[in-house]
């Protein structure tokens, strides 16, 4: 894996959550995409070499509704960037990792995405990103 490629937080009230990371970082959002597959909005900013995703649930039955009725708002998942997703996938399958989908799928950032279950990565949820440009 090559670098943290983003941090993501999940927020239950999205404009007060960029209104609150923009004060925070110093920094406008300079990116708001919906990600239908997975039922978010997505906001990035970035501070210095970091990037930080907020993701607000787009009905109940989305991963980020689920999380903030367990968990509340706050750090979601750790993003690390890799060459080739599909390669990684089979690296860490093969290593005992449980993947939350067979195949890449489409995610924000015009990005290639697979999650990595919290169960078998410590508790945290590792997400795999590949850009494709
Ligand atoms: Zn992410």
């Amino acid at each position: 894996m090559n670098k943290i490629e983003h941090i993501g937080i999940a927020v239950s009230d999205f404009n007060a959550a960029c209104s609150l990371y923009e004060k925070l970082l110093n920094t406008g959002v300079y990116k708001v995409e919906d990600v239908e597959s997975e039922s978010v909005k997505t906001a990035f900013l970035q501070s210095g070499p970091n990037k930080i995703e907020l993701l607000e649930a787009t009905n109940d039955d989305s991963p980020i509704a689920k999380f903030i009725a367990k968990k509340g708002e706050g750090v979601h998942h750790i993003a690390f960037e890799v060459e080739d997703i599909v390669a990684e996938m089979e690296r860490l399958k093969n290593e005992g990792f449980v993947l939350l989908s067979d195949k890449p799928k489409l995610g924000a950032d015009n990005k290639l995405v697979c999650f990595v279950h919290p169960k078998s990565a410590g508790g945290v949820l590792v997400e795999l990103v590949q850009g494709i440009g």
